[in-house]
This record gives structure tokens, C-alpha cells and sequence, in this order.
């Protein structure tokens, strides 16, 4: 069975550490190890990050960003998305150490970092306006490993 969950919330770097908590405390049910709850954590701390930084330009609590995890199988699946500005091209925004604030000591890794924690990343505009981020990670966790025995 499915099971899912969604939170909005002010896009303010107070929240980061409630979205990486809350989606990680959902994933829990998968009975993953601390390494698979780590990578899930630092994957949702950067798009989080993400939408947070580089999404509006403009501070206001009415900025928000919406997560929708979801856990089907052994598999979770999690839906960053914001309203903001959008990326322009998508492609250049994916490669490793490109950034379009390196004057505010960002290095250009967070989706470098979330393709590598996580099975699959994709990034899609949020028509009309803003950010998409998808990513899925199958947890392998003790169930699974008692059912192979
Ligand atoms: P780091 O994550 O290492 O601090 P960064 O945020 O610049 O640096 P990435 O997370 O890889 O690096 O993002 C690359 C670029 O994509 C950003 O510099 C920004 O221009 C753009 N970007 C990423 N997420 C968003 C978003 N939600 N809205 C608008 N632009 C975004
Ligand atoms: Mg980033």
C-alpha cells in the first residue's frame, strides 16, 4: 500500500532543518539504516536549500515550499517543489560546480550531492512558475534483508 505525506512551509533557512527532520522521521517506517537516513536527510537539506536560496528573490512568509514524501514498497519518494523564479536551463543548473552565487560561498554541488545520495534525481519547472524536484531511494532495510535469508 501507499502511504504519503505533504508539508508546506515558509521558505526560510529556520525551516531546513524541519523539512530534513520531518522527512526523514516519515521514512523511518522503512526501518532504514542511519547511512540511508543520512543520504535521504542531506538530499532534502539541499533542495530544500535550494528553494530557500536561489528561489525567491524577495524574503516573505508567503514564499513557501511544499515536500510530498511518499513510501511505496520499499521505496521512498520525495517532490521538492517551489513557486519561485525557475531555473532557466535546467542542464547547465545539473552540472558540478555551477552556480549562479559563488560570491555567497555556494559551490555549485547541491545537485551533484542529491544524485549521488539518492537512486534517481529529476528537475522540472513547476508550471507556470518555480522548481520541481523529484527523488527516489529504495531502502534496502532489515525487513528486506530477513525476507532474503
Ligand atoms: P551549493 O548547493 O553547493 O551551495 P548552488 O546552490 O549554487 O551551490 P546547486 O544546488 O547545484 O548549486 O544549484 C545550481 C544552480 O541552480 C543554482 O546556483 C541556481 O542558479 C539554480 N537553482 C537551483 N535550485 C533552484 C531553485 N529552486 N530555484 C531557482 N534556481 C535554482
Ligand atoms: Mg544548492
Amino acid at each position: 500500500m501507499k502511504n504519503e505525506m505533504t508539508v508546506i512551509f515558509s521558505a526560510t533557512s529556520e525551516n531546513e532543518a524541519f523539512a530534513r527532520n520531518t522527512v526523514a522521521a516519515f521514512c523511518v517506517a522503512l526501518d532504514p539504516t542511519v547511512d540511508q537516513i543520512n543520504d535521504i536527510k542531506t538530499a532534502v537539506s539541499e533542495a530544500v536549500t535550494n528553494s530557500i536560496v536561489h528561489a525567491y528573490p524577495t524574503s516573505s512568509a508567503e514564499n513557501k515550499i511544499s515536500i510530498t514524501t511518499s513510501i511505496e514498497d520499499d521505496t521512498v519518494h520525495i517532490v521538492v517543489s517551489d513557486n519561485g523564479i525557475g531555473i532557466d536551463n535546467i542542464e547547465d543548473a545539473m552540472q558540478p560546480f555551477y552556480t549562479t552565487k559563488p560570491d555567497q560561498e555556494r559551490s555549485g554541488m547541491g545537485f551533484t550531492v542529491m544524485e549521488s545520495f539518492m537512486d534517481e534525481l529529476r528537475v522540472e519547472p513547476n508550471l507556470p512558475n518555480g522548481t520541481v524536484v523529484s527523488m527516489t531511494k529504495t531502502i534496502r532495510g532489515a525487513d528486506w534483508k530477513k525476507k532474503k535469508l
